[in-house]
């Protein structure tokens, strides 16, 4: 749709968030929790913490759980029986066929709103989605990605670990994001840039009054935002790399923790179980990491990436070089969760930008 442009008080935009709770929505905020933010369920706008630059986790769990439920079985005597999350749902409509959510799993149709996000946690939506539906079509993740609706608002502030601008975002870019705000006038501008946008706004007729049509022009202008460092020299040092004692040294106080992954809004991988007995159970997946040494552990006992130098060149292969390949684009939103919480200061911005300066500089690898 052609994007559309608002302005809203900050009084206003305190009755359209409550208005969007009151309407039975989930609504999905940064949120003091023992000290420290986290997105989380909020019942009144006041809950949400809107005054930090980003939660300690990205919203990632509302697309793929840490654990989900792929189907359930019982047997009983001859009769088997399978339930399976997706049963009553059309997914190419999202209409819920029977009426009902299957009995199993959670309610993956839940509409959800997440609001204040910023706009590097926004752009990790479509970045997984290309990866989630590039061959087979992951019907779980597409179903909540579809029910997700994404309020951000831009940052003013990034920290020494933030490289958006790097990859090819910006503290206020709206990539991912249904409606983008930014403080200013009386409280907020609003841009919507697309039809899941205007349906939070239009939800109701006291929603659509809260917000004032403005032409594009007294929209804020973007910042004139600077990257640090080229990143497709990063991406090209990767190139012809693969074997530099570089990752095996650099890595070296890497303790396969694997918080890095945990923490990253990008970050996908995940290993399927099945967990129960002859009589009942269930096929479930969860969370998995490629800094752990088993990850890649094969049943013969050989496995290809035997150190964590190996591991992390991985982390770095994938997300700076083999995603970008294959889709024009970084698998990495830059928003310095896995460096500010990687118990071993392992600084990503840092060395991405130290594979740049090498390329740039020609320097061997060794
Ligand atoms: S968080 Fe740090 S120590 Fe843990 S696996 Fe990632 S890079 Fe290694
Ligand atoms: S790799 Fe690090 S900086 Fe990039 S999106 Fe993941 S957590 Fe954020």
């Amino acid at each position: 749709m052609e994007e559309k442009y608002y302005e809203i008080s900050s009084e206003n935009i305190k009755k359209f968030v409550n208005n969007l709770i009151e309407q039975h929505n989930e609504v999905i905020a940064p949120k003091d929790k023992d000290g420290d933010t986290f997105y989380d369920k909020i019942n009144n706008f006041d809950d949400a913490d809107l005054n930090i630059l980003l939660p300690k986790l990205s919203f990632k769990e509302y697309l793929l759980p840490k654990t989900e439920t792929l189907f359930e079985y019982s047997i009983s005597g001859s009769n088997i029986n399978i339930c399976d999350p997706l049963e009553n749902i059309d997914v190419n409509t999202n209409a819920n066929n029977s009426g009902k959510a299957a009995d199993c799993g959670d309610n993956i149709s839940q509409k959800r709103i997440i609001f204040g996000s910023r706009p590097c946690d926004a752009g990790a939506g479509p970045i997984m989605e290309k990866v989630f539906n590039w061959d087979y079509k992951d019907e779980f993740f597409n179903e909540r990605f579809k029910n997700l609706y994404i309020i951000s608002i831009a940052c003013d502030k990034p920290d020494n670990y933030c490289f958006c601008t790097e990859v090819q975002l910006s503290p206020e870019s709206s990539f991912g994001s249904d409606i983008l705000l930014k403080k200013g006038g009386s409280g907020y501008y609003a841009k919507v840039i697309t039809e899941k946008g205007m349906e939070l706004i239009n939800s109701n007729s006291e929603n659509s009054s809260l917000f004032k049509e403005i032409s594009k022009d007294k929209f804020p202008a973007d910042k004139d935002w600077k990257a640090t460092f080229d990143i497709k020299k990063t991406q090209s040092f990767l190139d012809k790399n693969f074997t530099s004692n570089y990752f095996q040294e650099k890595f070296l106080s890497c303790i396969g923790c694997g918080v890095c992954t945990y923490t990253c809004p990008t970050c996908h991988c995940f290993d399927i179980q099945d967990e129960g007995t002859n009589e009942k159970g269930k096929r479930i997946r969860n969370w998995d990491s490629c800094q752990f040494g088993i990850f890649t552990l094969h049943t013969s006992g050989h496995n290809p990436r035997v150190t964590q130098g190996d591991r992390y060149r991985q982390r770095l292969m994938h997300k700076f070089k083999i995603y970008n390949e294959k889709f024009n684009k970084y698998l990495c939103v830059g928003c310095g969760r896995c460096s500010r919480n990687c118990p071993e200061d392992i600084d990503l911005k840092e060395i991405t930008a130290e594979l740049s300066l090498m390329e740039s500089s020609n320097k061997p690898a060794e």
